[in-house]
């Protein structure tokens, strides 16, 4: 690829990158790195470029959630089962409903790195760097804590390891068995007001497969194991760059740190290092779109990052907020039409639609999360042009971060178990209820 190589990008103006106080322990932290084992592999990742290329066309639906941001201390079985859980639910409940393939995306196994909107934080008479998540430095407000540290790199290519150890043993055991989603259920579901519905979708699919074994189809090996990939934000780019080999049986270069990395809001100008670095690698490739974007800056970065058209490599992540999507989303759409590109539309209702309360508590609401996603539904119909999947911050847990949903959580209730360090989940409970609310959305 022309004058491209995994260190270009370094020729760029990089954004939201860390400032390490010793470069020496960086430069031994990357050499270390580039030598260990890969987190995925080349074959993995065709595999998701070949499904997200079906679902651009249709045929197929993609489901990409997990944290803001993941910590070191989430490496616990626990919290990696109940995520799985819960994005296991609501895929069935999106197959069930779509009647589509569901692509099962998860933000883990190495969202540990975050753009801020400011370098610095000051409490009081203090002043010091900002986080920047645990690949970075530590959220404790204490020059140790905050000074970027090297170690992290390693540690957080460990932790990932580790996190992806325990889903794929999991996707591939009888956990993941669709003949028993009870061992997705979740303590606290029992006594949900969505309970009863959840219930009939798994007696729907139950019946489904007992129908496919009495008529001979289905191998029960295939519905005994999932498919399951990571996704992170390739926002720390040394990182990245230690993480990506030449592969030869495939003729490219590949960012094995994940299946799809994705170029963040705040990071995708197209003349800009992130940029640049993602052109070269032949993982699909995400990119967020929030507002004030120009059809001619899209047009132009999508040419770049996909000059030969190529189907199932790009996913474009729109998060305008639901005050503003109806406005800013149509030219999107004209413009990626204009370029002939093959691209996943995919929302994230999210990180437009963030508020904090008079309390101080920074959320989202339930219902406007959910308009959004309606108002992008409507949107590219009307256009012609089809939304391929969604994108959440949510978590297998309990918190109470998000306002609203069948519990109708009120702005006390946050207090109750407000626990992220960055950007407010869905729970259980409220992203369960998201994905019926889609698929009464899309089927009408
Ligand atoms: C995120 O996904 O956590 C994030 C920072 O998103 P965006 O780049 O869309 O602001
Ligand atoms: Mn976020």
């Amino acid at each position: 690829m022309n004058g491209w190589s995994p260190e270009s990008w370094r020729s760029r103006k990089a954004l939201q990158q860390a400032s390490y106080p010793d470069q020496a322990a960086l430069a031994a932290a990357l050499a270390e790195l580039a030598e260990l084992p890969p987190l995925v592999t080349p074959w993995e990742i065709h595999t998701l470029k070949d499904q997200l290329a079906r679902a651009a066309t249709g045929h197929g639906f993609l489901l990409q959630g997990g944290d803001c941001a993941e910590h070191f201390t989430d490496c616990q079985s626990d919290v990696i089962a109940n995520k799985l859980k819960i994005l296991l639910q609501m895929s069935l409940v999106l197959v069930h409903g779509l009647k589509q393939p569901v692509i099962r995306v998860g933000r883990i196994a190495g969202q540990y790195a975050k753009p801020r909107s400011a370098d610095l934080e000051t409490r009081g008479p203090l002043t010091l760097p900002s986080y920047r998540g645990d690949l970075v430095n530590g959220p404790e407000f204490t020059p140790e804590a905050r000074t970027p540290d090297p170690k992290r790199l390693l540690r957080g290519h460990g932790r990932a390891a580790m996190t992806l150890n325990f889903i794929r043993a999991l996707s591939e055991s009888g956990f993941a068995d669709l003949h028993h989603p009870e061992n997705w259920d979740l303590a606290f579901m029992a006594h949900s007001p969505l309970a009863d519905d959840y219930r009939k979708v798994l007696d729907a699919l139950g019946e489904s497969l007992r129908f496919m074994q009495v008529v001979g189809c289905g191998d029960s090996g295939e519905l005994a194991r999932v498919q399951f990939f990571a996704s992170h934000e390739a926002l720390h780019l040394p990182y990245e760059q230690a993480l990506t080999r030449r592969v030869r049986q495939f003729d490219g270069w590949f960012d094995l740190s994940t299946h799809l990395p994705w170029i963040g809001f705040r990071t995708a100008d197209p003349d800009g290092a992130h940029v640049e670095f993602m052109r070269g690698i032949a993982n699909p490739v995400g990119v967020k779109l929030g507002g004030g974007l120009s059809a001619a800056w899209l047009e132009d970065l999508v040419q770049r990052l996909n000059p030969t058209r190529e189907e199932g490599r790009l996913v474009l992540i729109h998060r305008f907020g639901v005050e503003r999507i109806e406005r800013e989303l149509p030219p999107m759409i004209d413009a990626v039409r204009s370029t002939g590109q093959p691209v996943l539309w995919v929302c994230d209702p999210m990180h437009g639609n963030t508020e904090t309360t008079a309390r101080g508590y920074k959320t989202r609401r339930f219902e406007r999360i959910l308009d959004e996603l309606c108002l992008a539904v409507d949107i590219h119909r009307e256009l012609g042009s089809r939304l391929g999947g969604v994108h959440f911050e949510l978590t297998g847990d309990d918190v109470t971060e998000c306002l609203g949903g069948a519990r109708g959580l009120n702005e006390i209730d946050l207090e109750r178990a407000y626990c992220t360090q960055v950007d407010p989940r869905l729970n259980y409970e409220q992203a369960l209820e998201m994905a019926m609310a889609i698929v009464r959305k899309i089927r009408g």
